[in-house]
C-alpha cells in the first residue's frame, strides 16, 4: 500500500494526500467514494450560491425605493417563470407593504419633529 495517492491533481500533478485505509487512492481519488463527492460538491455549491443570492439581491440594513423596487421586480419575474411559488411572492410583497409603512411612519414623525422645531423657533423670535 502506498504512502502516497496514486491520483494525480487537476494540473496533473502527483496527489500529495495519504491514501484511504486499505486503498491506494485518497478520498477525492478513490472511485468507491465518487458518490461521496458528488454529494458534497453538490451540498457546496448550494450553500455558496444561495449565500451569494441572498448578498446580492438583498443589501445588509436599510433598502431604498429604487432598491424595493428591484426585490419586487426580481420576484414578480421569478413568480411568473415558476422559480418561486406564488405564496413566497405574496410575502414579498406584504412585508414590503410593511416596509413601506414603517418608512413613511418615520417620514412623518422626522416632519413632525420639524414642524414642532419650527414652530418653537417662531415662538421664541415673537415672544423676543
Ligand atoms: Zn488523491
Amino acid at each position: 500500500m502506498a504512502d502516497r495517492c496514486i491520483g494525480t491533481n487537476k494540473s496533473g500533478k502527483p496527489c500529495s494526500a495519504k491514501p484511504l485505509p486499505g486503498s491506494d487512492r485518497c478520498p477525492w481519488h478513490d472511485p468507491a467514494w465518487a458518490d461521496r463527492r458528488k454529494a458534497w460538491s453538490v451540498r457546496g455549491g448550494r450553500n455558496k450560491s444561495n449565500a451569494a443570492r441572498a448578498k446580492k439581491q438583498l443589501p445588509a440594513g436599510v433598502l431604498s425605493t429604487d432598491e424595493l423596487r428591484g426585490v419586487l421586480g426580481i420576484t414578480i419575474a421569478r413568480v411568473l417563470r415558476g422559480d418561486v411559488e406564488p405564496g413566497v411572492g405574496s410575502s414579498v410583497a406584504s412585508l414590503a407593504r410593511a416596509y413601506v409603512s414603517v418608512t413613511e411612519a418615520g417620514a412623518v414623525e422626522t416632519l413632525t419633529a420639524q414642524v414642532e422645531e419650527l414652530r418653537s423657533l417662531i415662538g421664541t423670535r415673537g415672544s423676543a
